[in-house]
């Protein structure tokens, strides 16, 4: 089922999730609809804060980006076939970041017609909980790097307007405000 996804001005969007304490046929469910309502919005990344769920859980595919915006997925060194890790579900993720950072124009699904340049690390390990009760450890290189850091800034309740500069977020200010007053 495709769920509604709630917009830039709505209250949950700034709720840190709590965490996911089981993995049951309901939370399975909501990871279905997550993922349906994801894909039919073209996004690479949905956090449970977006369809009105305070709780730590995200979906993640940069698999159709991966010809323009190159990933890479590493265990333990060695890289692995990002197809197969895709489409990603985070239950409790937790990042350490590190490495060179760079700066590119992201969106949102929670902020329409919205784009602006974000610097982040370009390396992410992470630690999480997969859908099938696994704990792992990787480390996310490139766009998936920079997507799971933009979809875990949304489990604690932070967006990407706060990690821009304040000349971009000056220059989206206008429509920012509109989007708040749900123009
Ligand atoms: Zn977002």
């Amino acid at each position: 089922m495709v769920l509604p996804i709630v917009q830039y001005g709505h209250p949950v969007l700034r709720q840190k999730g709590r965490r996911v304490e089981q993995i049951d046929d309901r939370l399975r469910q909501l990871v279905a609809d997550m993922l349906e309502t994801m894909h039919d919005a073209h996004g690479i990344g949905l956090a449970a804060q977006q369809i009105g769920q305070a709780i730590q859980l995200a979906v993640v595919d940069v698999l159709s980006l991966a010809k323009e915006r190159p990933s890479a997925l590493l265990v333990r060194g060695e890289e692995q076939d990002l197809a197969q890790w895709m489409p990603l579900v985070l239950i409790n993720p937790e990042l350490t970041l590190e490495g060179d950072r760079d700066v590119i124009s992201e969106g949102c699904l929670s902020f329409p017609d919205i784009n602006g340049a974000v610097s982040r690390p370009k390396r992410a390990l992470v630690k999480t909980q997969l859908l099938d009760g696994r704990q792992v450890e990787f480390e996310a290189v490139g766009m998936l790097a920079r997507c799971i850091q933009h979809e875990v800034d949304h489990l604690n309740g932070v967006l990407f307007i706060d990690r821009m500069n304040s000349a971009t977020r000056a220059s989206i200010n206008g429509r920012l405000k509109r989007l708040q007053r749900g123009d």
